[in-house]
Formats: C-alpha cells, structure tokens, sequence
C-alpha cells in the first residue's frame, strides 16, 4: 500500500496554506502478514576503514530519491575492483555487488547518507550499487548466468534504502517514462536527467528480473506493470506545493484533488460572502447560520482520531467576522 498522502485528511486548508503535515514522499510497506526472505549474501563494511569510503562528499540536504545500478565494464570485481578505484581516487559507489564464483559479497563501500562518486551531478539525490564483473554489452543470457543472484541481492538492498529514505520503490525501466523517484540505472541518469553520456546496464539488462524480485521484497504491495497508470498515480497521489505568490514556503502539503477541493471551499464562500455584504438575502442567510454554529459547513469534513466529528472553528469565526460587515438592512429582513 503506498502512502503518498497524509494518513489523515489534511487539515491545511484556508488558513494553514503551506504548511506541511504529512510525508510528500511515497513508501510502499509490506501487505500485512507476508512474510519476505532475504537474500543470503555476505556483507562486508569497509567504511571508515577504506579510502574508497572518503571517496564521497556530504548531501547538502538533497533528498534521495534514485537508487542506480552500475556495470564496471570489467572482468574483475572485489577486491581488485575496490583498488582500482582507490587508485584512481574519483570514483566510488555506495555497494558492490561481488558476482565471483564464490561471491554475493557486498561491499559497503560509502555512508548512504552521503554521496557517492558515481554519476555526476545526481550524485547527491542518488544511492548507486555496482555489480562487480559485468558489462552493459552482455546479452540477457549473459545477465542471467553471470548476475542473476547479484541483480536479486540488489534488488533487496535498494527496497530496503527506498524504505530507509522514504522514496517509492519502482523500477524505472527503457524507455524511462518517469520522472524520480524510483530504482533504475545509469543510462537513465544519462537519458531521462540529461547528465553524462553513460549507458550502463545496456540495451539487455533484465528489467523484468529485477522488477519481479523488487515486488517480491516489497511483500505483495505490487505495483502496477503498466508505467502509464502508474505515472497517472503518481500525479494523483503526489503532494504539491501551493503555488500562490501569498505562500509561506516550498513545502509539498496536498494532493492534486485536494487542491481541488480547497479551490471549491474558497471560492464558494467568497461568491456567498461577496453576495452577503451586498446584503443578499439568500447569502446572508447562509453567513449568519454557520455564525451561529448551525449546518453542515459547522463541521469539518473529517473526524478526529477517535472517529468523532469535529467542529470548523475557524469557519464560525471566519463567518462571524464576515456577518458583523453585513448592512444593518439586510440583517433585518433576514
Ligand atoms: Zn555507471
């Protein structure tokens, strides 16, 4: 189940535009009562302990939302991989994934909370594995014997990182119709973002693998295969930030059929409430009943944590206020 929305209906309607209660990100949780197994692998951690792991720099507060798979374009993955890098002090990843014979070893090379060296300038919103001997040429034969075990353990690691960072765990596959966030790989940096010219894992990687294992660890919430419908919930689910010139910040705060209704709630009572200090019958009426506590617009459209429904208290005073302006004529015919 994906909780892109608050939990609860959001509160911030008239008064409390731009104010942010719930998560604007999406994390999909296990349905209840399955049960996943991890993936056997050994995990050796070599922060702190490595120059490879100073090979990073800080975030700058950039929230992840990419985690990316690597090829290294060679034979040799491990240890020998881990001294290339170091050698050449440029580069890094925050995994890697050993595929040797006897391998599915991963490395911890780099903090995920910083970023690694590995794809330019989406380094800072990105976590990204690298599977030790592989090669973006390889054919879908070749993925299969060579990494089939790797690709699953990535698959586990980046469910589990979308889980710790809060970002919607979807493979993002050819031809990359998606903006962040999601599990995809360098050729999407390069294509999808327009940075670097990279385009590892290739024209053969095997999407449908790593989607069906990153489902599998997702303990049944599977998402829609259909990246169109899953675009179409991404845009209805996704919290946006106001865009009015009056707002208080940037802060994502509701979705898009929320904006909506905030547009309805405003705009009818200005239309009543223009129509009332004109002295309209009919909308002094409406004004001097929600002043008095009475209707349905006394309510707030959701109930407390208790399951109670509650009263709008900022509409009754907000009408109060509205109805002390109304002529003193129209007051009397009503
Ligand atoms: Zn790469």
């Amino acid at each position: 189940m994906r909780t892109d929305s608050p939990t609860s209906p959001s509160a911030t309607t008239v008064p409390g535009r731009g104010g942010s209660s719930g998560s604007p990100t999406g994390q999909v949780r296990p349905a209840g009562g399955v049960v996943v197994t991890k993936p056997q692998f050994r995990e050796i951690s070599v922060i702190g302990e490595r120059p490879i792991s100073t090979q990073s720099q800080s975030r700058d507060g950039t929230p992840i939302d990419l985690f990316l798979f690597h090829t290294t374009e060679g034979a040799g993955g491990g240890e020998a991989l881990i001294a290339f890098m170091e050698r050449m002090g440029d580069r890094s990843y925050h995994y890697l994934v050993d595929n040797d014979r006897d391998g599915n070893t991963v490395y911890d090379l780099v903090d995920t909370d910083l970023a690694s060296w590995s794809v330019l300038d989406a380094n800072a919103r990105s976590i990204n594995l690298v599977i030790g001997a592989s090669f973006a040429a390889w054919s879908r034969q070749d993925w299969i014997a060579n990494a089939r075990n790797a690709v699953r353990i990535g698959a586990w690691l980046a469910v589990q990182d979308c889980r710790k960072y809060g970002f919607t765990p979807r493979v993002i596959k050819p031809p990359y119709p998606l903006d962040p966030p999601g599990i995809s790989d360098h050729k999407y940096v390069t294509e999808h973002l327009g940075i670097g010219d990279h385009t590892d894992m290739g024209d053969n990687f095997i999407w449908d693998i790593l989607e069906s294992d990153v489902n599998e660890f997702l303990g049944g919430a599977v998402l829609s295969t259909d990246q169109k419908i899953d675009y179409v919930f991404d845009q209805m689910s996704k919290l946006f930030a106001s865009r009015s010139p009056y707002r208080e910040d940037d802060n994502p705060f509701e979705t898009a059929v929320g904006v909506l209704l905030m547009v309805d709630r405003n705009e009818h009572m200005r239309l009543v409430e223009d129509a009332a200090l004109r002295g309209e019958p009919w909308a002094v009426e409406k004004v001097k009943r929600l002043a008095n506590g009475e209707g349905p617009g006394a309510w707030l459209w959701y109930p407390d944590a208790d399951g109670n429904r509650q009263t709008d208290t900022w509409a009754i005073e907000h009408a109060k206020a509205v109805y002390k302006k109304v002529p003193a004529s129209a007051k009397k015919t009503t």
